[in-house]
């Protein structure tokens, strides 16, 4: 089967490679405190920094999940008010579970079709704001220039970045915000167990002045074990082995943002032209690059996903309330342009 579901996704071929040569290396007994397993931390930030051009100043965490992230971010960073801002199932998730550990939380919604406007949202009372840059659910994603009008016009907040089905994928400009975070079974073309957690000197700095720590993944805590590379737990050693191979072998995140990006624009340009499947997401400023959501009528949605069945191919299912008249093709570095062609021949 090959799998366009955008997260769990399809892997990197080279994966069960890397797994033997885990095996054979002592990878996946190895002690989280041992110097083998410091170094490895270190090279693999370093290769994360290089290829994903991730600002020397910033500091890169280990985490088990973007869900992790969240909660993270909720328990460690807010100290009025936080606010979330977004158009679909992930963001307001984040905001759910942001709410339930403080209860000073706000959502705002903007259409799918619609471009977030950063000036007429209420930021004032917020010292955190959370944005999702490419919102799974619905296909849609939040451009650098509005990042960036956001923070020039919030210099106080800290921005925080759900970018989890976009990491890896195109290129993100982390100077943009303070956190970033994703999990790597989406863009990384990983298995799941892992995500990263990028901050800021900005956000760091905040952390410590509000200095929670009563949790085992408390920022600080975490921070405080960062510093010699290790972590507060024993953490996904084979995950952070694999992230380390998969950034090693993969070019400049600008070659795959280009490769990424010409291949969204040859999808749009087909459901454009198709005549009963188009994209839910029509505003070009609002497209996004890694998630691409067809939507049809129920039959002819579940006419496309069975096709795609029988010739082995598995289409994302639509998210939530779009299950019936929507599906969704991951636009993942890790699928291969053959794997694409097939599934342009099944669909036309
Ligand atoms: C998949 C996804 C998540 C959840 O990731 P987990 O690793 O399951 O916690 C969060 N946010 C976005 C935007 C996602 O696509």
């Amino acid at each position: 089967m090959i799998s366009f579901y955008p997260g769990p996704s399809r892997v990197y071929e080279e994966i069960p490679s890397y797994i033997k040569d885990a095996y054979r290396g002592g990878i996946l007994s190895m002690n989280h405190r041992s110097a083998e397993c410091m170094h490895l931390m270190k090279q693999t930030i370093r290769e994360l920094k290089r290829k994903l051009r991730i600002p020397a100043g910033y500091t890169i965490l280990f985490t088990s999940s973007a869900t992790e992230c969240w909660e993270v971010i909720a328990q460690s960073l807010i100290n009025t008010k936080s606010i979330h801002i977004g158009n679909g199932a992930f963001a307001q998730k984040w905001y759910v579970y942001t709410k339930a550990l403080n209860a000073n939380t706000e959502y705002i919604s903007f259409g799918i079709n619609e471009v977030l406007n950063p000036d007429k949202t209420i930021f004032d009372s917020a010292n955190l704001i959370c944005l999702t840059q490419n919102e799974t659910s619905t296909g849609t994603q939040v451009s650098d220039s509005i990042l960036k009008k956001i923070k020039a016009l919030n210099p106080d907040s800290l921005i925080a970045v759900d970018a989890t089905s976009s990491m890896g994928g195109i290129t993100l400009n982390f100077s943009s915000a303070d956190i970033w975070f994703a999990s790597v079974q989406k863009c990384f073309g990983l298995p799941a167990g892992l995500a990263v957690l990028i901050c800021s000197p900005r956000a760091v700095k905040r952390a410590l002045e509000i200095g929670e720590s009563n949790h085992y993944n408390s920022l600080i805590n975490q921070l405080q074990m960062a510093e010699k590379f290790q972590t507060t737990h024993t953490p996904n050693v084979l995950g952070i082995y694999l992230l380390y191979r998969v950034m090693q072998n993969s070019p400049t995140i600008t070659q795959t943002h280009a490769r990424v990006v010409a291949q969204a624009k040859k999808w749009y340009s087909f459901f454009d032209s198709h005549a009963s499947l188009k994209t839910l997401i029509q505003n070009p400023n609002a497209k996004s690059h890694t998630v691409i959501t067809v939507t049809a009528t129920p039959p002819a949605i579940k006419a496309a996903k069975a096709r795609a069945r029988k010739a082995g191919i598995l289409l994302g299912a639509g998210y939530g309330n779009l299950k019936e008249t929507t599906f969704r093709i991951a636009n993942f570095p890790a699928i291969k342009p053959a794997e694409i062609n097939k599934l342009i021949r099944c669909l036309r």
